[in-house]
């Protein structure tokens, strides 16, 4: 540092890297450019801890009776905003000291790349302002982005009550002197002279708006105009058992802009393996995810000590908890992190491991005390969690265990079991989850592979989202039981399982004749069904149901669907149509057939079969002509009955 001076005031030249930084701060064109704010009210909130912790100390500091506080004042006219502060201050020595040099000395390898960086970025003009404080404790000097002159009068809380005064142009020098102009009763005020691009700084709901984002829960009241606008408390940091449930409501609404209470929180206030407190809440109604700007749907607010970092950081949860909404503070990691860094930050990851667990104890807990409302949890949150199965290994079977299904044993679509209750009224020797994948209840309820079940009385899992299907089709074992879709029930699967329900009365068995001619008409149908299908078999699997289509591979055809949504030009399987020989409809045809093998209405009836399997099935090809079709069987039908019926 180098001194050109008269008497009273010091003229010094900002240190070397100073200097570098300044010429970044003040050349280019950041956005976020706000972010300036923040830096000038974290360091009047130290100053204010500070204070308050030698006063705590026994020190009586000057003006005992003064409020610890931040005020900020804007005159448009002037072209100026004023931050004052009622902290520590500082005397001349070390507000030169503080002041003109760079906090975190840098190394001329990394400023070099600022450089770098904003160069190209001037041109994009895109570069976030607060990245680059962020590479760098460049902290007050980011007030260089917005002002073209800052005087820093100061006025010590101890000492002799001297004032002084910092001021610089953010070039190249700056100068300290003694105040004599009207000195702040204790603390510091600094004069911003705004830049006329930054006038916006000079607006009162501009900064506001700024201070409310980030930093809102400073300790002290920060003031705008005389007007108080942190008026929220960092609730987070207050003892659990000293805050109601009314204060974490309040805080959660105002929070989140929802209108509506959480459905519960978690408090969280840990010391190791990191400090972090944590304040999570789980609203009561289903969060968006989807969408082009998915990013700014989830993810936790994180602070370090009070003072925002990052808005919806995504490292402290995994996706799956994205439904969380709320706030992280820690004070193992420093203000001025960069986003960066932060991503590969190790106290992030231990804080986010520690979340995971709590949360899943916390919804074990619910589920078990609280069942009503963890119903609710699953109905809103539900699909989101599932993901986890998937994304976190470490915790598959807690998530499993977390898991809830309507089944065939419930009442009806509101009454859900876990996959622990399901294993609870297994059958004796019953070691797979059954499962079948329909749009709703009724639909799951007359599948047509549901037949054997319900005889059997095995109970069936209902999975409404095709992902439930992809979620345990990974997943192997649960408890030593395998997961399977009932339409992949093979015979063996079932034969342990004596049926349960008295059979429904037979059709009386085919003579050997008609034997033969059901196999006349089974070729007759493939005849007429074309290559619509695979094949025409004689089923084996159904009992109340006339027909149902079928494919060897196993894969399911809500798994089908899965994957057509995936692959929109994915084509519709060629399936066998299995059909049920039992059935009175096959038995009708079956004397159409024998009367004469090419009737048309043989053919119509077979298409329309045809065509209800694949309705079961998900699958329709051709709309219009199975709506054709309809419409002529009706037609005939009407016809029919009218002669029937006069006759
Ligand atoms: P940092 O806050 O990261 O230390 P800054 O460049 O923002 O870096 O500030 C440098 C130093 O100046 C601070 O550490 C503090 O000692 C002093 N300082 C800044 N603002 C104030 C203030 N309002 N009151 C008292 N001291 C301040």
């Amino acid at each position: 540092m180098s001194e050109g001076n008269t008497e009273a005031k010091k003229t010094c030249e900002f240190r070397a890297e100073v200097r570098k930084v300044l010429q970044i701060l003040t050349n280019s064109l950041y956005t976020n450019k706000e972010i300036f704010l923040r830096e000038l009210v974290s360091n009047a909130s130290d100053a204010l801890d500070k204070l308050r912790f030698r006063e705590n100390s026994g020190e009586t500091p000057r003006e005992p009776d003064l409020p610890l506080e931040i005020r900020i004042t804007l005159d448009k006219d002037k072209k100026e905003l004023v931050i004052a502060d009622t902290g520590i201050g500082m005397t001349e020595e070390e507000i030169g000291d503080n002041l003109g040099i760079i906090a975190k000395s840098g190394s001329e390898e990394f400023l070099s790349k600022l450089a770098e960086q904003a160069s190209s970025d001037a041109e994009h003009k895109s570069t976030d302002a607060s990245q680059i404080i962020g590479h760098f404790g460049v902290g007050f000097y980011s007030v260089f982005m917005v002002a073209n002159r800052v005087e820093v009068i100061s006025r010590p809380a101890y000492g002799d009550g001297s004032a002084c005064v910092w001021e610089s142009d953010g070039l190249g020098t700056y100068t300290v002197s003694a105040y004599e102009g009207e000195e702040p009763k204790r603390g510091t005020r600094i004069v911003v002279h705004l830049k006329d691009d930054a006038l916006e700084f000079a607006e009162k709901y501009r900064v506001e708006n700024a201070i409310r984002k980030h930093s809102g829960f400073i300790p002290f009241p920060v003031f705008v105009d005389d007007e108080k606008v942190n008026t929220q408390p960092a609730l987070w940091r207050e003892p659990k058992s000293q805050v109601t449930a009314d204060q974490y409501k309040e805080f959660y609404k105002s929070f989140t802009y929802d209108y509506k209470d959480p459905l519960d929180w978690l408090h969280i206030s840990v010391d190791s393996p990191v400090q972090f407190q944590a304040l999570l809440f789980i609203p009561d109604e289903e969060q968006e995810f989807k969408g082009p700007r998915e990013d700014e749907y989830w993810g936790i607010d994180l602070y370090c000590n009070r003072v925002l970092i990052q808005h919806k950081n995504k490292d402290l949860i995994p996706p799956y908890l994205g439904f969380l909404k709320g706030i992280v503070d820690t004070e193992d990691i420093p203000l001025n992190i960069s986003r960066e860094t932060l991503q590969e930050n190790v106290v992030l990851r231990k804080i986010n491991q520690t979340i995971v667990k709590q949360t899943l104890s916390h919804l074990e807990k619910m589920a078990k005390d609280k069942p009503e409302e963890y119903q609710k949890f699953w109905k809103h949150h539900g699909t989101i969690l599932k993901f986890g199965i998937h994304q976190d290994f470490a915790q598959r079977d807690r998530l499993l265990g977390l898991l809830r299904f309507n089944t065939s044993a419930g009442e009806n679509e509101e009454s859900i079991s876990s996959l622990d209750e399901y294993m609870g009224r297994g059958l004796e020797g019953q070691k797979t989850f059954w499962y079948v994948t329909a749009p709703n209840r009724e639909a799951a309820k007359v599948n047509p592979y549901m037949d054997r079940f319900r005889k059997k009385g095995i109970e069936v899992l209902f999975f409404y989202e095709a992902l439930d299907e992809f979620v345990v089709s990974g997943v192997g074992n649960y408890k030593e039981w395998n997961f399977k879709s009932i339409e992949n029930a093979e015979a063996k699967d079932l034969e342990a399982f004596p049926d349960k329900e008295t059979e429904a009365p037979k059709a009386s068995p085919l003579s050997a004749e008609d034997e033969k001619n059901f196999d006349g008409l089974v070729a007759r149908m493939k005849e007429i069904l074309g290559d619509k299908v695979k094949d025409v078999v004689v089923s084996t699997k159904l009992t109340d149901s006339a027909a149902v289509l079928s494919s060897e591979d196993g894969v399911t055809s809500a798994m089908e669907k899965f994957m057509r949504a995936m692959d929109k030009n994915m084509t519709i399987p060629v399936k066998t149509l299995e059909v049920n020989r039992e059935h009175p409809l096959l038995r009708a045809l079956l004397s159409i057939y024998k009367a004469d093998a090419h009737d048309a209405v043989l053919t119509t009836m077979v298409n329309v079969l045809f065509d209800s399997a694949q309705m079961m099935d998900g699958f329709i090809r051709d709309p219009q002509e199975l709506a054709r079709r309809s419409a002529q069987l009706l037609e005939q039908s009407a016809a029919w009955y009218t002669q029937v019926t006069k006759a």
